[in-house]
């Protein structure tokens, strides 16, 4: 379950749990450059040594990337891409958004 708040200027937060609890980031549509589809994912308020990005969270293809430590450390690894909590909140607001989006005439 993600659970969305936007506010009256239309901002997007999304609850992100991680290991040190559950924060707040903001969502916001970035370029895209070589990626289909891109995100700023940053928490609204920072962790104390200044964790919580902001992050690029990119879609090209099938595939999910993040800019955030673990996203990195997780790819290098045996097991291949995994992805990170970034990329598991933002598949499903994406998934969500392409819904909205414009669709043909019936
Ligand atoms: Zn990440």
């Amino acid at each position: 379950m993600l659970t969305i708040e936007i506010d009256t200027r239309g901002v997007a937060t999304v609850a992100i749990e991680g290991h040190d609890g559950t924060h707040d980031y903001t969502v916001l549509p970035a370029r895209p450059g070589l990626d289909d589809w891109a995100y700023v994912v940053e928490r609204v308020v920072p962790g104390p040594a200044g964790e919580g990005g902001p992050h690029r969270v990119a879609l090209a293809g099938a595939t999910w990337r993040c800019s955030c430590g673990a996203w990195k450390y997780r790819s290098s690894g045996k097991e291949g891409p995994r992805g990170c909590k970034h990329c598991e909140a933002i598949r499903p607001l994406h998934a969500f958004l392409q819904r909205l989006g414009p669709r043909e005439a019936v």
